[in-house]
């Protein structure tokens, strides 16, 4: 019945349109009022959306969007298998909203035994749709219209439309580079923050400083120094601090990875932000979880039950399987949180010699897998346009993707829009791939090197 009134409603209703003199275009034409919500003005761009496709048109190796080309590890994809085939039907079901009750007790376990207190599982911790979902539920619960958030430049790009979408104001404090006197290559560590300059962004319209340690785009590790140094400023004006610690198991060269929420006076204020997408090689699994004080989740939750719910049962399944064993070999040297950082800092070392040997001089991240660089010598190929309103490095890596098929992300899109062109001489590589693909980079480089030198 249904399927014989469906067309003849559909020409009914046509018919009176046609009688009536409306096409469907006239009816667009109609549509005078505005359709997009003001929130969105001015953050319609975004640079994964531009570059991914770019690297997906014209990169032969592809070094841009930071994600391992490596498998994700076989006990987690065997974890997965498990609950897909052998594992209670239930889990292919809705599980608790809040996360899966598997996940956030061993997630308490975990994070029991890393910041040195007892947490509850229910109030404590929270299962998001990736570290992304975290922050956004930390925004919308947490800043108000007229707000300000503290960002540290460079910075992971979304953290600024998703303050300005919460209607808070981005307030920015850069990491400013001192280069070594001695010639030496320049090392993240060698970012740092002017103490004075932080102090005066902080005021008494300051709700929240977003902290994201080991730090995308540069790979800084901030020190327990200047960890303390943030921490006082925060206790000092009553601020939260959202702590964005996706990268927290890639740290190299024996450095440690300070979590802000066990110095003193700072777990109360903190949110703690992770990522499995990142701690176990699957971003495409999109799991990540907040770790805090009851007092702020409760808010996190109101916004995440009214919104996304809950995420992937399954996958969040698999993720506590693979914590749980985590837990049980913690700090063993077949710890995947072990190995993981022990391969990527010998593919970093890889990736800053070769970089070095063409002369695209890198800064040698303590942390994360990205690696940023120098194109400076390269600059010749790619002339300059005069007044241009988009940032040299942006044009350079676009130049680079279609010209020498290899994909890379400017510095400039780890800036705001006013300090866009502060630096333009950077781009950033990932470099959690398959040896086989840093050598296809490196190849790439030197051939490019070679046809400078002799031309
Ligand atoms: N924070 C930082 C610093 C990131 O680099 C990323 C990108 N992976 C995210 C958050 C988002 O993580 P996820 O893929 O888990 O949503
Ligand atoms: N976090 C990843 C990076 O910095 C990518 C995020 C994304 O693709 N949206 O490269």
């Amino acid at each position: 019945m249904l399927r014989r009134a469906g067309p003849s409603l559909r020409h009914f209703l046509l018919q009176r349109n046609i009688s009536a003199g409306h096409s469907s275009c006239s009816r667009e034409a109609k549509m005078s009022r505005p359709v997009q919500a003001r929130r969105l003005e001015g953050i319609d761009k975004n640079i994964w959306v531009e570059f991914v496709k770019l690297a997906t048109t014209y990169s032969k190796v592809n070094l841009g969007q930071g994600f391992p080309d490596f498998p994700a590890p076989e006990f987690l994809r065997e974890a997965l298998l498990r609950a897909l085939s052998g594992g209670s039907p239930m889990l292919h079901q809705y599980t608790r909203a809040f996360g899966h009750p598997p996940l956030v007790k061993v997630l308490a376990q975990f994070f029991e035994k890393l910041l040195g207190r007892e947490l509850d599982p229910m109030t404590n911790v929270m299962v998001t749709v990736g570290a992304y979902q975290a922050l956004f539920c930390c925004f919308q619960a947490l800043v108000d219209e007229g707000d300000e958030v503290i960002i540290i430049e460079p910075f992971f790009d979304c953290y600024e439309p998703m303050v300005k979408m919460a209607g808070g104001t981005p307030v920015f404090v850069p990491l400013r580079p001192n280069p070594p006197k001695d010639g030496k290559l320049m090392s993240s560590a060698d970012w740092q923050l002017d103490p004075a300059e932080l102090a005066s962004k902080f005021n008494e319209r300051t709700k929240a400083i977003v902290l994201n340690s080991p730090n995308n785009p540069l790979g800084k590790v901030f020190s327990r120094g200047e960890l303390g140094l943030i921490a006082e400023l925060c206790v000092k004006h009553d601020v939260l601090c959202i702590s964005d610690e996706v990268y927290e198991w890639l740290v190299y060269d024996g450095k440690q990875h300070i979590r802000i929420a066990s110095l003193q006076g700072m777990w109360e204020r903190t949110v703690i932000i992770g990522s499995a997408g990142k701690t176990f090689s699957a971003t495409g699994w999109k799991v990540g979880w907040v770790v805090g004080p009851d007092r702020l989740l409760q808010h996190l939750r109101t916004v995440h039950q009214n919104s996304v719910y809950h995420c992937a049962t399954i996958a969040q399944e698999a993720v506590a399987q693979g914590f749980q064993r985590e837990l049980t070999l913690y700090g063993k040297p077949e710890s995947y949180f072990v190995q993981l950082p022990k391969e990527l800092q010998q593919k970093r070392d890889w990736l800053v010699q070769s970089l070095d040997g063409v002369g695209m001089k890198p800064i040698i991240p303590e942390g994360t897998y990205f690696l940023v660089a120098d194109i400076s010598p390269f600059k010749s190929d790619v002339p300059d346009v005069p007044n241009s309103d988009e940032p040299y490095d942006s044009r350079f890596a676009k130049w680079m993707v279609k010209n020498k098929g290899l994909a890379a992300i400017p510095l400039s899109a780890f800036y705001s829009e006013a300090h866009k062109n502060n630096y333009t001489n950077f781009i950033r590589f990932c470099f959690a791939k398959e040896e086989a693909t840093l050598k296809a980079a490196s190849d790439i480089l030197q051939k490019w090197k070679q046809e400078k030198t002799s031309s």
